[in-house]
């Protein structure tokens, strides 16, 4: 059976640009590149392409970015660093966040910060009113996510910049889902700082990047050496680090393209899904989105069932819900965009990438037809309704 992936939102493969670029650093050049020694210069010459690599895609300098292992930490970073160097205080984020901006606050909150969690629209869109609205005179930090990584929607992140800018907040902005995907210039974001994650677009799992802007006050998450101008110690993972600078160049040179196209094939594959199942909804279409991801609703059709049945025809997707302490609790975006518990539990999610083309979106369609109407025959509450 061919099998179609329709998850990139959950991470990519990895190019073969990338791997290409990854290989003589997992093979050969295996100098630490803080060594001062060839085999040490090395290294560090990768590493230095990459931040260049990475700085060109984001629109910062290459001073600017720290590299990290992942988008989790990149997260954790701006959002202790800097509620720790204020010495608590206030922040304000939105209720849409990723778990690794929601559940870091939860713990700052623990220690004594105060923290708002803005409501969004339906869309999954904070009001930078709302933002305005919230600060408080001990206000140290507001961070809004750029795209949401269930529907894809985009943040007002360059006026929510302004806001804070004119109340001199810092703001930070979880990128790991916009970054490689639209094109984005970090100044003219506002942001002071900007996390992303290689493997969403193409690079290797475990690596990431915080573009700090220069000049801000950020206390360090883990102590140990001086690596990252001291911002960030531990050996430097070089060969995903290469890899990271690699996906970056990749996405640099193919993200308008590459963009436009992915968006044809998912307005496409919602134009097809609207005119061939009945009872189904797109989630945050009213809203500017990452042109690869869409949320669809397929009512009175549990998510679940929804996502096996789609994966025994071969197509993998992410429904709307969590797996949580053993039980399957809807998704807390689409809650706070004000689907229900039954809307969200049916809800799917399809993220389309580089392999993408049109028989994929022929394929699901096929499967998701045939799967919704299978489980809806099986469903004595919509035979009813
Ligand atoms: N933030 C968002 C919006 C994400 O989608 C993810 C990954 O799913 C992360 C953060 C975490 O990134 P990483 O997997 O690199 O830790």
């Amino acid at each position: 059976m061919r099998r179609y992936y329709f998850d990139h939102n959950a991470t990519t493969p990895v190019a073969p640009e990338v791997l290409e670029a990854m290989l003589p650093y997992l093979r050969d050049v295996h100098g630490n590149a803080s060594s001062i020694h060839s085999f040490g210069q090395e290294a560090r010459l990768g590493v230095d392409r990459a931040r260049r690599q990475t700085a060109s895609l984001l629109g910062c300098a290459a001073r600017d970015v720290v590299f990290t292992s992942g988008g989790t930490e990149a997260d954790n970073l701006a959002i202790f660093g800097v509620l720790r160097a204020a010495r608590g205080g206030h922040a304000i984020t939105s209720r849409v966040e990723h778990p690794a901006v929601l559940h870091a606050f939860e713990k700052l909150e623990r220690e004594g910060v105060a923290v708002d969690y803005l409501p969004v629209n339906a869309d999954g869109l904070v009001a930078a009113d709302d933002v305005r609205a919230a600060l408080r005179p001990d206000t140290a930090l507001i961070s809004v996510m750029h795209a949401n990584n269930e529907l894809g929607t985009i943040q007002p992140v360059a006026e929510i910049g302004r806001v804070a800018r004119e109340a001199g907040v810092r703001l930070h902005t979880d990128g790991v889902q916009s970054c490689g995907k639209i094109p984005l210039r970090v100044g003219e974001l506002g942001v002071d700082f900007f996390s992303l994650s290689a493997h969403k677009f193409y690079g290797p799992k475990g690596v990431g990047a915080l573009y700090v802007r220069r000049g801000v006050q950020l206390e360090n998450v883990q102590y140990g050496g001086s690596h990252e101008r001291g911002r960030r110690p531990g050996t430097e993972n070089v060969p995903g680090i290469v890899g990271l600078g690699a996906a970056a160049a990749l996405a640099e040179k193919s993200l308008a393209a590459e963009g436009a196209r992915l968006a044809a094939l998912r307005d496409r594959l919602e134009t097809e899904v609207l005119r061939r199942i009945e009872h189904c909804r797109i989630n945050g279409r009213g809203a500017p989105r990452a042109p690869n991801t869409t949320s669809i609703r397929f009512d009175r059709v549990e998510g679940e069932a929804l996502l096996i049945a789609l994966d025994l025809r071969g197509c993998a997707v992410s429904s709307g819900a969590a797996c949580s302490s053993g039980a399957v609790e809807p998704s807390h975006v689409l809650i706070a965009a004000g689907l229900d518990r039954g809307q969200a539990k049916s809800t799917l999610r399809f993220s389309l990438g580089r392999d993408t083309d049109d028989q994929h979106i022929d394929a699901l369609v096929r499967a998701l037809e045939e799967a919704t109407t299978h489980l809806r025959a099986l469903s004595p509450a919509y035979a009813e309704a």
